[in-house]
Formats: C-alpha cells, sequence, structure tokens
C-alpha cells in the first residue's frame, strides 16, 4: 500500500526512543532459552517479573499469569483509550529466545553488548528488539498521560519458541478472559524493511507485513512389522518400510498453489523492479531467488512442505527392531489442509501409520482496512521511500493462538533495515543482531502507528 502520508521529524527524540536500546539490551541479558523442554527452559519468568517492574515503574497495573507450568511467565497490561467502544489492540511479543551456543558467537549471545551500531545477543531480532519497542512506547505512554485512540493491551508471553503450548495457547484455552474486548493484534513477523531496486535505478524499500502464516504440524510416522534376527532372511522389516516412506515424502514436492498474500506481494514486487515472476513456470523457485536472501521464505510459502526431522529405530546391530519412527515437520499452506493429508497418506502408504504430535492451524486475513491503513501511514510518515505490502510467513507465531479467539492479528514489528542486511539469517542464527538505528526507528513508527490506530 502506497500513500503519501503525514510527514514526521525523523530525528525527533522521545522518552521511547531514548531507552529502547537500553531496555532491549537488558532484556537479551536474561537467558530466556526455551529448549522445548520445560524442565532446562529457564529466565522466562524472571524476565517477565522484570518487564512487570518496568510497566510498574511507569504507573501500570500489571497481572502475571503462569501459564500452565511453574516458572512459565506471561504479563499483561491495559491503557485506557479514548474510546472504550471500541474493540482493544493488543500488542503482544514473546520472552523466550531459542537456545544458543556461546562458543559460535563472536560476542556473548547473552551479553546484550552495544557495538559497531548492533544490539546484539539471541533474541536481538526475534523477538526482543520488538519486546524492547513495546516496552519503551507502553512507558512513555502511561508517563506523559497519552490517552490512545482505543484500549491498548500490552502482552508479554512464554513458550513462543516450542509452539506455544505452555504460552499464548495455554493462555487462550485457560484465561480467555485476558483478552476480553481484543479484536485486532500486532506481534512478529513483519514491519521489517526489504530493498528492491526500481527500474529507473533508485531503490525503494518494502515493508513487509504479515498477513498471513502457514500451519505448524509436527507428525509422527511409525512403522510395525516383524521384530527378528539380523542374519536371518526377513521380508517385512520395520526400518526399511520406514525409511522408504520418509524418503517418498521428503523428496517430494507439493503442488504450488498461489495464496492471495503471495500474489500481492509479488505482483507489488514486480511492479517496483520490472522483475517478472511466472509461477506457472517449473523455475519460480529460480526466479525467486532475484529478490535476494528474503527468496528463503518466499519461496517456503508457494507449497506445502514435509521436512523428515527425526529418525528413531533399533536397539542392537544384528536385531530387526519391531517398529521404527520418524517425525517429519509439516508447514501447510492456509486452505490445503485436507488435500495435504490425502498426499501424505498416498506417499506413506497403507502400512505406515501417521499421528499429529503438534497441529496449529494456518492463519490469513487481507491487506486492507483501518488498521493496516494506520501501519501504511505511520510507516510512511518516518520513510517517505517506503511501500507497505502483505507477505505469507513459512513459519509460526503466536497469532495462531489469538486468532482461535476471532482476533485479526498482524505481523507489525516496525524496522528500516539496511539494505545488505540478511535480515531472515539472523533469525535463530548465529551472531543475531538487530542494528540500533532500526530500533530507534521502530520504535518512533510503533509510537505513531499507536496514537492512529
Ligand atoms: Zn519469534
Amino acid at each position: 500500500m502506497s500513500a503519501t502520508g503525514e510527514q514526521v521529524d525523523p530525528n525527533r527524540s522521545s522518552r521511547a526512543v531514548s531507552e529502547v536500546v537500553e531496555l532491549v539490551s537488558t532484556l537479551i541479558r536474561f537467558d530466556t532459552s526455551n529448549t522445548g523442554d520445560p524442565a532446562t527452559t529457564q529466565g522466562e519468568s524472571e524476565c517477565a517479573h522484570w518487564v512487570a517492574d518496568q510497566l510498574h515503574e511507569a504507573g501500570f497495573v500489571t497481572e502475571y499469569v503462569e501459564s500452565g507450568i511453574p516458572g512459565r511467565g506471561n504479563v499483561f497490561a491495559r491503557l485506557a483509550g479514548a474510546d472504550p467502544d471500541r474493540g482493544a489492540l493488543m500488542i503482544h511479543g514473546h520472552l523466550d529466545v531459542v537456545p544458543a551456543e556461546a562458543a559460535d558467537w563472536s560476542v556473548h549471545p547473552f551479553s546484550g553488548a552495544v557495538r559497531e551500531g548492533y544490539v546484539w545477543g539471541r533474541g536481538a531480532v526475534d523477538m526482543k528488539g520488538m519486546v524492547g519497542m513495546m516496552l519503551a512506547v507502553a512507558r512513555q505512554f502511561k508517563l506523559e498521560g497519552t490517552v490512545p485512540p482505543r484500549d491498548l493491551v500490552f502482552a508479554f508471553i512464554a513458550d513462543e519458541e516450542a509452539g506455544g503450548t505452555w504460552g499464548s495457547h495455554w493462555l487462550v484455552d485457560n484465561r480467555p478472559e485476558l483478552f476480553d474486548g481484543v479484536t485486532e493484534a500486532v506481534g512478529e513477523v513483519g514491519g521489517f524493511s526489504l530493498t528492491v531496486p526500481r527500474r529507473d535505478g533508485s531503490e525503494r524499500r518494502l515493508y513487509l507485513v504479515q498477513t498471513a502464516e502457514k500451519n505448524l504440524s509436527w507428525m509422527r510416522l511409525r512403522a510395525k512389522a516383524r521384530a527378528g534376527h539380523g542374519s536371518f532372511l526377513h521380508e517385512e522389516n520395520a526400518v526399511t518400510l520406514l525409511a522408504d516412506a520418509v524418503a517418498r515424502l521428503g523428496k517430494h514436492t507439493f503442488p504450488l498453489v498461489l495464496s492471495d498474500s503471495v500474489a500481492e506481494f509479488l505482483a507489488a514486487v514486480a511492479e517496483e523492479t520490472g522483475l517478472q515472476f511466472d509461477p506457472t513456470q517449473p523455475d519460480i523457485e529460480g526466479q525467486l531467488a532475484k529478490l535476494g536472501t528474503i527468496s528463503r521464505i518466499v519461496g517456503a510459502t508457494l507449497r506445502d512442505t514435509a521436512n523428515p526431522t527425526m529418525l528413531k529405530a533399533g536397539y542392537k546391530a544384528n536385531v530387526i527392531p519391531q517398529t521404527a519412527e520418524a517425525v517429519v515437520d509439516c508447514r501447510v499452506l492456509p486452505g490445503r489442509q485436507e488435500a495435504f493429508e490425502r498426499e501424505v497418506d498416498e506417499l506413506i502408504g497403507p502400512d505406515v501409520e501417521r499421528e499429529w504430535i503438534v497441529k496449529h492451524d494456518s492463519y490469513a486475513t487481507t491487506f486492507d482496512g483501518d488498521l493496516v491503513e494506520a501501519m501504511n501511514t505511520a510507516v510512511l510518515a518516518h520513510d517517505p521511500q517506503a511501500r507497505t505490502v502483505p507477505f505469507m510467513l513459512s513459519g509460526g507465531t503466536d497469532a495462531k493462538a489469538f486468532a482461535r479467539l476471532g482476533i485479526r492479528c498482524f505481523g507489525f514489528a516496525p524496522l528500516q533495515l539496511p539494505a545488505e542486511l540478511d535480515f531472515s539469517a539472523l533469525f535463530h542464527g548465529v551472531d543475531e543482531r538487530v542494528p540500533v538505528a532500526s530500533l530507534e526507528f521502530g520504535t518512533r513508527v510503533l509510537e505513531h502507528f499507536l496514537l492512529h490506530s
């Protein structure tokens, strides 16, 4: 979406802008590594209590909620808006991060070091950067007595990195009243800029607003056959049965489906750059490569994927085991679930059973309406080179849980990024870091957006 917004002095400072870097750096210093095993996951509750302290200090009343398991900390704070009859807008961010191997990093992953114009550390982009921005803007609004147009709910959430079972999904199932009155929400992943070359030689910064995400489903495959001695002739081997099914599934290319958000994104890129994308051609992934590193995400939103990730069978070299198991990470496009499952069943055949270990639905909304207009206006006010475009995320976020309550969700964590930065590689990557200038820009945009939403 492109329109001329109200121009704002981009260098204008504010309380939020002046403290955002320190907040993000401190957030990173809480090691909130989420291993997926509740017994070894740590730090979320200390981090959540610290967030609550920052909100209390500004005058908020907060609610600390443990999501089903001791130590899984969530914090909620509400700011009353001018029109209580309008639905509330929730701004959400998760406090957990994926683990990091310190030896691989240039700086300690939980140092929150500020150097060379970046804040470094695990979570800098996923997503303590946004959490710090939320916190900075919430504190500023409360301290300065700002009344936004509608009620705002600031939500700091546990366990996103393990699918939200002990975070967003638990909260939606067990404490739905926390979301009373919330009609729309913004969180990760979206709002970041992607610089593309224009036909006339200039550059355009596209800001990718997430309007859709694939489903997230983890499938267990199990083959059962006859156990036996490894030296005998043996036709019904569970390992062989399973391996055949896994190989067929892993090598399979699911059909190309051009979802609305992907089509709109590609059309906008084509319009700006002159690059043409023809999804009917077999080399669409090759065409997308011209987009640079973002093609890793966009390419994964053209088809369902099923990637085998774990294998388990046997206990001794000369014993043919009775069962063999595999886990497959499946990501299914909106509207494709039934067709996907039919295709999987054909590939694995009748001798291999399947079950879902985790299954969270896909999500899609349209790129229109007042909230989208507010995002567009806020971005343009601070970056006249901007154009906001919708996109689909290949991964999953807490939006899956909130959408179950009928909340309309977007990924909008605004960041203006240097053109050369390989942003997508930083998610869960080594030397994860976020530019200081991007955080300051994002804080201004977030503030503008929340004041006009
Ligand atoms: Zn995240």
